[in-house]
């Protein structure tokens, strides 16, 4: 860092390089990829996690010793990106944001020095690092967390046919961001199978209960209830299991490929239900990708909030997003080089504007939000200016979207 300031060099710092915006690279100058710090061992109950670790090194050092922390749910995100702007992932509800469990993190800053940061020390640091966002403050080099026991956990899976997608949606929202703290439910509308007119897109719900099968399919009467679902599974899995299956993977080796996909994606919190007209406007959006045959594929995925999540005041930490009911992505998938078609992707966002809260996750970072500043740190972005102001004044660290000196 040193030698970098010294010569006028950008740095850039890379962990898992799934920034969904590309952050993580530069052109004009070096990147420093910590991705080989990735050790993690335990001690006295605390994770002590190499900044380079992959959620699946993290999950599978934690599980044969019956712990985990919450943390997202692609085997390949890399912890600091992750923990740095916060962290949504299955056990969120009960067990917090992957930032809310950190305890203290080693940081080198601006200025060449290693810092401890912690509510001990360098208090300022150790605030913004919790939700202000990767790339801002300084390169971490590593993290402590607090861990949770775990055991088995009951999984399950909704499917319902196309003509339910509303009442399905309604019961949703109705039921998952209030369901106890034990569950985490997702909701998922997708282009499905073969494209075109009269073809229908696919609706589904997921999630994961930290208790019993019994008592999951007592707790989902409600979704159910809903429509007439063609499908419904609950099952237990182990915990390692249970990662595994919502990433897709199997066995780990498997977990810690690294596919390469082109997309874009971006982010809606929904803080007050969606009303009659929100709901026929999303649907409305999945019919038009789905009766295309040119548009990539694509999907809306909404991720339920509320629990632990929403128990942290949103100034405690810098991740502000405390009040929402549920975030929804936005994402378009496709093949082959070039830009995609992004036309299904603009058009379904901007028609949503006027039913959203204005507030999107800063790790579903998003190079086409102007209003990036509010809608990632709302009421923490004065005191992220000031952090930014004292360790980066001259913002050695900067990307197109990172934390500005003033507002
Ligand atoms: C397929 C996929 C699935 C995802 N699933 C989830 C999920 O389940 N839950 C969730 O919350 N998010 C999820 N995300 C979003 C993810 O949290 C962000 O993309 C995150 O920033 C990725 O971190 P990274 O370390 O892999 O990326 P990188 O691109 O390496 O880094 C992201 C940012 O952090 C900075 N950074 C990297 N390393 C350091 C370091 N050591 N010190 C300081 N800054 C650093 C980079 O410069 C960059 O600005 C997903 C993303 C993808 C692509």
């Amino acid at each position: 860092m040193r030698w970098a300031q010294k010569h006028a060099i950008r740095i850039v710092p890379r962990c898992g390089g799934h920034s969904y915006a590309g952050y993580s690279t530069t052109s004009k100058g070096v990147v420093v990829d910590v991705s080989q710090m990735n050790r993690v061992h335990v001690h006295s109950g605390i994770a002590n996690v190499g900044a380079g670790a992959r959620l699946i090194d993290v999950y599978s050092g934690l599980t044969p010793l019956g712990l985990t922390i919450p943390a997202g749910s692609c085997p390949t995100v890399g912890i600091a990106g992750l923990a740095l702007g916060g962290g949504v992932g299955y056990a969120g509800r009960k067990l917090g944001l992957t930032c809310d469990n950190l305890l203290a993190l080693s940081l080198v800053t601006a200025n060449g020095k290693l810092v401890e940061c912690s509510p001990h020390e360098h208090g300022d640091l150790y605030w913004a690092s919790r939700g202000g966002g990767g790339g801002n403050f300084g390169i971490a080099t590593s993290f402590r967390f607090r861990t949770h026991a775990v055991g088995d956990v009951a999984y399950y899976q909704v499917v319902w046919p196309w003509a339910d997608a509303a009442r399905a949606f309604r019961a949703w929202q109705a039921f998952a961001p209030h369901a106890p703290d034990d569950l985490f439910a997702t909701f998922y509308l997708s282009t499905n199978g073969a494209r075109g007119p009269g073809t229908v897109p696919f609706v589904s719900s997921g999630g994961q209960f930290f208790g019993s099968e019994v008592a999951l399919r007592s707790l989902l009467a409600p979704l159910v209830a809903a429509g007439s679902p063609t499908r419904v599974t609950v099952g237990t899995l182990t915990y390692i299991d249970a990662i595994m299956h919502w990433a897709g993977c199997h066995p780990i080796k498997q977990c810690q490929v690294v596919p390469h996909t082109r997309f874009k994606s971006r982010s809606d919190y929904i803080n007050t239900p969606l009303s009659n007209a929100a709901i026929g406007t999303l649907l409305a959006g999945m019919e038009a990708t789905q009766a295309s045959t040119s548009l990539g594929g694509a999907a809306l995925i909404f991720d339920a909030s509320g629990g632990a999540i929403n128990r942290v005041h949103p100034n405690n930490t810098a991740f502000v997003h405390r009040n929402a009911l549920f975030s929804i992505q936005y994402y378009s998938g496709w093949v082959g080089a070039g830009a995609g078609d992004l036309h299904w992707n603009r058009s379904l966002y901007a028609a949503m504007r006027p039913y959203v809260s204005g507030f999107a996750y800063q790790n579903y970072i998003d190079p086409d939000l102007k209003t990036w500043q509010h809608a990632y740190y709302g009421s923490n972005l004065r005191r992220l200016t000031q952090v930014k102001r004292k360790h980066d004044p001259h913002s050695f660290f900067h990307f197109a979207q990172s934390i500005p000196t003033r507002m």
